[in-house]
Parts: C-alpha cells; structure tokens; sequence
C-alpha cells in the first residue's frame, strides 16, 4: 500500500483517486473546493491539509489539474511539490497541459532527483469512473515503470510514448485529429441531409468504408445509428467544446513553437471557437454538427 496525494478532485481527479482507493492504496486529497474533498472522504480517502504537506507525506502524487498555469503552480517555487517531496517520490500530471510547461516542470523534478512522468488521458468521465482511461505517458523508463502500477489502477491502455512532454504531444495530436474528424463527419452529415441522402444509410456505408472513425462509429453526431452518442441525449456532455477548443488551442500553440504546418487544425480551432462562443460551450462537442447545419 502506497500513500498517495491527489490534487485535483474535478470530474476526472475524483473518479480516479476512488480506483486508487479500491486498488488498496492510502489516498489524501485536495482541491480548492472543499465539497470534492468532502466526497473523496465519504469515498474511504482523507484531506490533504495543502500541496506541500502532502507532497512531505506521499510515496506518489498525482494531479489533475486544469491547466498549465495550475500545474506550474502546484509543482515549482519554494514550497511546490518538487522542492518539498521526499527522494524517491514519485510525481504524475495527468492534467492536459502545453507541452512546454510539462517539459519546465520536468526539468525541475529531474534537477531535484525526483521521478516524474506526464500522464494525459482520453476516455473523459465514464473512463475515469469505470478504471478504463488511455494514459499516454513521457518520462524516463524508470519513471514509466514505477508509474505504471498506479496507472493501471485508473486505467486499461498505458502507453509509453516517449521522454518528458511525448504524453502531453500525443494527447494533443491525438486531440486534433478528433476535432478536425467530427467536423469532417458533422458535414458530410449535414451534406447527405441536402441530396435527400437518409443518415443511416450514410451510416452503415461510411462505418465499413474509408471514411470510418472514431467520430462516425463511436460518436456519431447524428441521433440514431450510435444509440449511446451524445447526439441521441441533446448533445449533454460528454467532453464539452470548451474542453475540446482548450485542446485544439494547444495544438496550435505547439504547432506555432515547433514551426508545424496545420491548416486543418487551424479551421478546426476556428469554427470551435465560434461555436463555444454561441453560448454552447458546455454543450458535447459533436453538438457542432447543429452549428453547421444553420451556419
Ligand atoms: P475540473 O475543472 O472538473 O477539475 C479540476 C479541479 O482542479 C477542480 O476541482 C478545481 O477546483 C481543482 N483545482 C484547480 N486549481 C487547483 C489548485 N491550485 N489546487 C487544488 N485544486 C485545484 O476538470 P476535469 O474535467 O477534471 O479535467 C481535469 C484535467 O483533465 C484537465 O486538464 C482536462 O483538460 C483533462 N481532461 C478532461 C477530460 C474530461 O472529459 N473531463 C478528458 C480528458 C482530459
């Protein structure tokens, strides 16, 4: 049994330091709203008092944090989670991040001798609930070993994806492709609607040929052929487009840094923005497909 810290109890931070939990292992937390820290002690955990009592106190620490800003935060300064843990702790973000403060942050731990990976996940609320997330995980080999074990605990797929900031660029590459294919999917939709063309027809041809994805056979934007897909319950989220554009501004934050080319990615980023910005930001981002029809 291992003491872990958790900070971030948000939608995702809860469910997962639960499976912690129910995998046998002493959980703290700490959030800056106390009622999810309430829940994770009528969940067996207990309450953290702050980030660098528990990181004194924690043979692990896992954060799912907002954003960059947060993570930099909670991680670096005098009294951060690196400068206070114990030698040999282990620190895992599994918030999604901008790949250049994962890499700041791990520079800073391995600068103090302390083991880090970057965890980003896909699989949104049901996989933090059931124990299934995909964790895409940058760091060491021994990093990655050490955190495997308490990853598999929240997770089914963990994959190595390379040094510090790989599992922050394959969250984010991985991301754009999904925002660019839903729209992809969304207009050929909203395309077959104008030739008459019926959408499960549509369905049952492009689910068995090339234009087959993720977003067309898992969460399909239209109600029917995908009786679990958002499209069927209004659009409720799911993965917000907030949580969507958040990603896809990433993507181009990185592509600018790195001097990639991303044009798709670019008009993806747009008409995301336009859509969050209709007052449909908390809405399931495959609810775009609406934005489109009436556009
Ligand atoms: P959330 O807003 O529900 O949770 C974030 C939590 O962090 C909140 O409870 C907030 O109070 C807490 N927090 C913020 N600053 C803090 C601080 N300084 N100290 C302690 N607690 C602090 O967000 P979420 O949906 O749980 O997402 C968390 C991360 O996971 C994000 O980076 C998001 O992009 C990523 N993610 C979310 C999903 C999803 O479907 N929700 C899927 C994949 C990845």
């Amino acid at each position: 049994m291992a003491k872990i810290g958790f900070i971030g109890l948000g939608n995702m931070g809860l469910p997962m330091a639960l499976n912690l939990i129910k995998g046998g292992h002493r959980v703290a937390g700490i959030d800056l709203n106390a009622e999810a820290v309430a829940r994770l002690k009528e969940g067996g955990g207990e309450a953290g008092k702050d980030a660098a009592a528990l990181a004194m106190d924690s043979d692990v620490i896992v954060t799912m944090l907002p954003a960059g800003k947060q993570v930099r935060e909670i991680y670096l300064g005098v009294d951060g989670i690196i400068a206070k843990s114990k030698p040999g702790t282990l620190l895992i973000d599994s918030s999604t991040i901008d790949v250049e403060s994962a890499r700041a942050v791990a520079a800073e731990a391995e600068k103090n001798g302390v083991l880090m990976v970057d965890a980003p996940v896909s699989g949104g609320v049901g996989g933090a609930q059931g124990g299934t997330l995909t964790f895409m995980v940058g760091g060491s080999d021994k990093s990655f070993e050490k955190a495997k074990p308490i990853l598999e605990l929240m997770g089914k797929t963990i994959v190595h994806a390379g040094a510090a900031g790989a599992g922050q660029a394959a969250k984010i590459c991985n991301n754009m492709i999904l925002g660019i294919s839903m729209i992809a999917v969304s207009e050929a939709f909203v395309l077959a609607e104008k030739l008459g063309l019926d959408k499960q027809k549509l369905f049952d041809i492009s689910s068995k040929s090339s234009g087959q994805c993720w977003s067309m056979t898992t969460y399909c934007p239209v109600p029917g052929p995908v009786p679990t897909s958002p499209a069927n319950r209004d659009y409720a989220a799911g993965f917000t487009a907030a949580m969507m554009l958040k990603d896809l501004k990433l993507s181009q934050d990185a592509s600018a840094s790195s001097g990639a080319k991303t044009p798709m990615g670019a008009a993806a980023t747009k008409l995301y923005e336009i859509y969050a910005e209709s007052g449909e930001s908390g809405r399931d981002f495959s609810g775009i497909i609406q934005f489109i029809r009436n556009a």
